[in-house]
């Protein structure tokens, strides 16, 4: 018999990097007060562009080995902040990078957009079963930019919640499990034009605000995580992420050249659950039983 933490957080993610960018501060944190911190990241993100010149051979269009790369690249990025439970929904392999909305990668029969829900929602439910986190994390319906694998996530993430508490699926998967709150990433629209101000000081090629994922109106934030004390281990798990990620100082660029500011808190919105009694809340668990 395995004891569980008191507190435990599922993340679930589309790509590796993903988790480094939204939730870099929010990992760090519950790892260091003792959480167990799960990671689930649907694919390994072969679709990807690469930055360093030196790795170009590893794109999906030559060698096409990026796939393996990044799972090294996730490995040192959550050891930065101090996660060790990795898996990959399905195993490392089972769903691949379905590319932006609109390529022909998104009709492969073996990409993540092309999954059958109920079957891939099953992988994670033995894994919300098993871990039983109070708290999971993901992406709003669009995926908070559109991409397909991100929109999936969210899709497997929330229909995962329902079939985990749900006695009649599969039950061999094991007992059943309610997840107490789902939060999804959001970043606060005051919050990021402010910073892009002093991105757009700094460098020529800005992202436009619509391009960051989650971008909302501040009111819609129910949670804001101070990431100050983590600021350094989540810039260090983004810099592990070095075919998909340049970071320069408070500033970081994905491979399109856009840059865009590095923000070390992290803002969430409640989707399903109680809040707490702040307003808006520090904690994730804030109102969660130990259980
Ligand atoms: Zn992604």
């Amino acid at each position: 018999m395995t004891t569980l933490a008191d507190r435990r957080l599922l993340l679930v993610h589309a790509h590796p990097d993903d988790e480094s960018i939204g939730n870099g501060a929010t990992m760090a944190r519950y790892a260091a007060e003792g959480a167990q911190v799960t990671l689930v990241t649907c694919t390994l993100g072969e679709g990807g562009e690469v930055i360093p010149p030196q790795l170009a051979h590893l794109a999906a269009d030559r060698q096409d080995a990026l796939g393996a790369h990044r799972i090294g690249e996730l490995t040192a990025a959550t050891a930065e902040v101090g996660v060790t439970d990795v898996r990959f929904l399905g195993g490392p392999g089972r769903y691949r990078d379905s590319g932006m909305m609109g390529v022909p990668d998104n009709d492969r029969p073996d990409c993540f957009w092309q999954a059958d829900l109920d079957e891939a929602a099953g992988y994670l439910v033995a894994v919300v079963r098993e871990v039983r986190p109070q708290v999971l994390v993901t992406y709003d319906e669009q995926g908070g930019y559109g991409h397909p694998d991100h929109i999936q996530a969210h899709r497997v993430a929330m229909r995962a919640v329902e079939l985990a508490a749900d006695p009649a699926f599969r039950p061999e998967l094991g007992p059943t499990w309610q997840v107490v709150k789902v939060y999804w990433n959001r970043m606060p629209r005051s919050v990021l034009l402010a910073r892009l101000a002093g991105t757009a000081a700094a460098h020529q090629a800005v992202a436009a605000p619509e391009s960051v994922p989650g971008v909302v109106d501040d009111e819609l934030v129910d949670a804001v995580l101070d990431g100050t004390k983590y600021a350094d281990r989540k810039a260090a798990a983004m810099r592990a992420h070095a075919t998909q990620i340049v970071v320069d100082g408070p500033d970081f660029a994905l491979s399109n050249d856009q840059w865009q500011p590095l923000i070390s808190d992290e803002y969430y919105q409640l989707a399903l659950g109680t809040p707490g009694a702040e307003r808006p809340e520090s904690d994730l668990f804030a109102g969660v039983e130990a259980r």
